[in-house]
């Protein structure tokens, strides 16, 4: 198979993979956050229930997949690139990525 190399797609890879690590960080700080507020009540604002706990690690689960199924996708086919975020390759289109 003939390889595909195009700086334009290695740059938006690799500001895509940035955003991914964000994301990645910021959602393991919120929820590590709201547990640690589920178990330090009274501590700055009001108590959270265990159903709005829940609630809340369930929605930033949900809302870090919604963004990854956009933004994870090889910039030159949009094909989505799964879970190995080292890959060099797209899977499907054989462009190279890193
Ligand atoms: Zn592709």
């Amino acid at each position: 198979m003939q390889e595909k190399r195009d700086e334009s797609i290695i740059r938006e890879f690799r500001r895509r993979k940035s955003r991914q690590f964000y994301a990645v960080g910021m959602v393991l700080f919120l929820l590590v956050a709201i547990l640690w507020k589920h178990s330090h009540p009274g501590l700055l604002l009001g108590e959270l229930s265990k159903p709005v706990v829940l609630f809340l690690e369930a929605a930033l689960v949900g809302a870090f997949f919604a963004f990854s199924a956009s933004n994870w996708r090889c910039p030159a086919c949009n094909h989505y690139l799964g879970p190995n975020i080292a890959q060099e390759y797209c899977r499907k289109c054989r462009s190279r990525l890193q």
